[in-house]
């Protein structure tokens, strides 16, 4: 090893607007197997090895870093240019100060995604856009009680604080409550029996222009038609995730031949869809759903926002598509742009809504997932919801 300290350090200008001054302290001139130590005044270690092909720039990401106290960033520059950056334990909020003071942009945390997976990855909940990655993200509203309007699932302290990315325009909420535990009692309840036929009813004898059901089911048959998909062509099989009511698979088997299927996890509203509304039913989690058959068109009305991890059910749902040519999906989300122009306390917005979408956003989430979108539009429903639909393409996996 060849040590070769400057006397005089070389000072030089970076940063955004050039208001950090790096010195130069000189170089390390390392042998093939040879290693150095970068120690702090906490005994935090960081060690450099050279190799006969090169260097291990760190330890093990996963292991002897994280024991010395140490995250890995990929992070992204404005220019895109990318730099692997150890974060200490504890001074994560000034790194985010650092991103965002330098336009730079978390990729990811590398040892996070090398012990999880590529989908599984939590960024830095509430710090970075579940979505883009940016560490852009502003906290445009804190509720300490519920909206008006809201469901009331008797949360006590009520707490929830919600975020917009700078960047894509997606906007989360962020809370600690077990969101599964609302539904388990609020929902099961209002739901069963003649309350849900009573609904069902109601909502199925809105005149046309009064129903958001009847609207989706003539934009999903246009869509569908134009890419070659006939009303009464009997071979195509439809899915429908989170199907509720099935309101709109009723529509849909209404007025064609296709083979109709609702999933929903809930058995009293699997068996109204089964009874009532003469379709196949399927009662489970979507992501434990194994079907026999493909599906040549899958539907996702108003569900995506309730998965803290979307692009993880949207993974899944590639696994229903046709292998061997593209099949088609339909997905509904709240536009959570437009609504906010209104007001933070709309529905969009609820505390079961883990995420309120931007044009953009959707478009990303889409093409990461392995979607073409072939469609993506806003639009003011019916009853005076704000929302984002895309029609897209995909092969299955
Ligand atoms: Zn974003």
């Amino acid at each position: 090893m060849k040590l070769n300290i400057k006397e005089t350090p070389r000072s030089f200008k970076v940063g955004m607007d050039g208001s950090i001054t790096l010195h130069d302290m000189g170089s390390i001139d390392l042998a093939p197997d040879e290693q150095v130590t970068f120690v702090n005044e906490n005994g935090q270690e960081y060690d450099v090895c050279r190799k006969a092909w090169g260097y291990y720039a760190t330890p093990s990401i996963n292991d002897r870093l994280r024991r010395f106290g140490y995250k890995t960033a990929l992070v992204k520059n404005a220019k895109g240019q990318g730099f692997i950056m150890l974060v200490e334990d504890g001074k994560e909020e000034l790194f985010f100060e650092y991103l965002k003071e330098e336009d730079n942009i978390l990729v990811s945390w590398l040892d996070e995604e090398f012990e999880l997976g590529r989908s599984e990855i939590e960024v830095a909940k509430g710090k970075v856009c579940p979505v883009c990655k940016s560490s852009a993200v502003e906290e445009v509203a804190v509720f300490d009680k519920k909206p008006d309007d809201e469901n009331d699932f008797a949360i006590d302290p009520y707490h929830r604080s919600l975020k917009c990315c700078q960047s894509c325009g997606h906007l989360f909420n962020i809370h600690d409550y077990d969101v599964e535990s609302f539904y388990s009692g609020h929902y099961a309840q209002s739901v069963y029996s003649d309350e849900m036929q009573a609904k069902f009813e109601k909502i199925i004898n809105l005149p046309e222009d009064k129903s958001d059901n009847k609207a989706r089911v003539q934009r999903v048959q246009a869509l569908l038609t134009d890419s070659g998909i006939q009303r009464d062509n009997e071979e195509t099989k439809v899915l429908d995730i989170g199907s509720g009511l099935c309101v709109f698979l009723h529509e849909l088997s209404r007025q064609t031949s296709w083979q109709c299927t609702a999933l929903d996890p809930d058995k009293n509203q699997a068996a109204h869809a089964r009874d009532v509304c003469k379709v196949e039913a399927v009662t489970t989690d979507v992501m434990e759903y194994a079907p026999q058959k493909r599906y040549d068109f899958v539907s996702l009305n108003k569900v995506l926002e309730h998965f803290e991890y979307p692009e993880k059910l949207l993974e899944k749902m590639r696994s229903f598509l046709p292998k061997d040519e593209p099949g088609y999906v339909y997905i509904e989300v709240p536009d959570g742009e437009y609504a906010a122009r209104e007001s933070y306390e709309r529905e969009e917005f609820f505390i079961e809504h883990f995420h309120a979408f931007s044009f953009k956003s959707l478009f990303m989430i889409m093409m990461k997932s392995g979607y073409e979108p072939l469609q993506l539009s806003r639009i003011r429903e019916p009853s005076g919801k704000y929302t984002l639909y895309c029609f897209a393409a995909a092969k299955g996996l």
